[in-house]
């Protein structure tokens, strides 16, 4: 029987591609108001930033991160890929929310399971909802963002992935990762992790037999990560995914959490990344985003990265 400690308990992070990394960091700073917590660098390509935001201290489940190439090319989203973000905001904060965004993009409203969910896209084309909820818990005084309270994006509420055909992924996320089938409207189907206290916790998949693959540039998803508790219940992941014969990676140290990665069907990029050690780690709760943060083996490439980085301010 499998233990509460080796469920996926939700979403820890969301890792997109976005084509300026200074106009991202004013949309996801200014205009969503999430905190930047960390400024560094890519750790398989140096000489671009990885930038993460999140709440005010990046509490698993909230963590949205980019890799932004300057200038990218506008990607595609399409099967293969997550194909909508979305955040949870307090049910009367959608009004707020609509206005807000006018100065910035086009938005759209529709019902989902339910719930209000206003659509809209990033300055690179990334799509992004926000789902109205009643019940949130108040977000705390800590909210270090520009928005009030009564406003602010709590966190993930789900990520949205589309599939030609549902049957081998349905397997991978019921039998192997635990996940349950907790409703389906037409061609949407949603699935749950374990944690239904903690932000971001629904895996939806569109099936549409007649989707093109995505194609990976500006505005798309790159993959998304799944929490798991500590080192033990991730080595317990790696093992029984490797089991069912999917080729899962080595045990990566991404500085501020450990990794894991392997692709579902249709080549949908997965990882299990544990919860710890978390963002403070390399600089204190108050100075979080501040200054460029390097792991330890490209110190040495410091004033070479200053250089080429642009300076942003969060
Ligand atoms: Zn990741």
């Amino acid at each position: 029987m499998r233990s509460i400690a080796h469920n996926l308990s939700g979403i820890h992070h969301i890792t997109a591609i976005a084509s300026s990394a200074a106009e991202n960091v004013a949309f996801y700073s200014n205009t969503l108001g999430l905190r930047l917590i960390k400024k560094t660098v890519n750790f398989d390509d140096p000489h671009t930033y990885h930038l993460y935001f999140g709440d005010h201290i990046g509490t698993p489940g909230t963590i949205l991160t980019f890799f932004p190439w300057e200038n990218m090319p506008k990607g595609r989203p399409g099967t293969g890929m997550i194909t909508a973000i979305a955040f949870a905001v307090p049910l009367s904060a959608l009004d707020f929310w609509r206005k807000h965004l006018a100065d910035a993009c086009d938005s759209r409203t529709e019902e989902r399971f339910g719930d209000p969910v206003l659509h809209f896209t990033d300055p690179h084309g990334l799509p992004l909802e926000l789902v109205g909820l009643s019940g949130l818990p108040a977000t705390s005084g800590r909210q270090t963002g520009p928005m009030a309270p009564a406003h602010a994006i709590v966190g993930f509420h789900s990520a949205t992935a589309t599939q030609n055909d549902l049957s081998a992924t349905r397997t991978l996320l019921m039998d192997t990762m635990g996940l349950t089938l907790v409703d389906q409207s037409r061609n949407r189907y949603r699935f749950a992790m374990s944690d239904t206290q903690a932000p971001g916790h629904y895996l939806d998949m569109i099936v549409d037999p007649n989707a093109p693959a995505g194609q990976q540039g500006g505005g798309t998803v790159h993959h998304i990560a799944f929490r798991t508790q500590n080192d033990a219940a991730q080595r317990d992941w790696q093992s029984r995914l490797r089991k069912t014969g999917l080729s899962v990676t080595d045990v990566r140290d991404r500085h501020y959490f450990r990794s894991i990665y392997f692709h579902a069907p249709q080549q949908l990029l997965f990882e299990i990344a544990t919860d710890g050690p978390g963002f403070t780690v390399d600089e204190a709760e108050k100075d979080l985003g501040k200054s460029l943060k390097l792991p330890p083996h490209y110190e040495r490439m410091r004033p070479e990265l200053e250089e080429r980085l642009d300076p942003l301010t969060g």
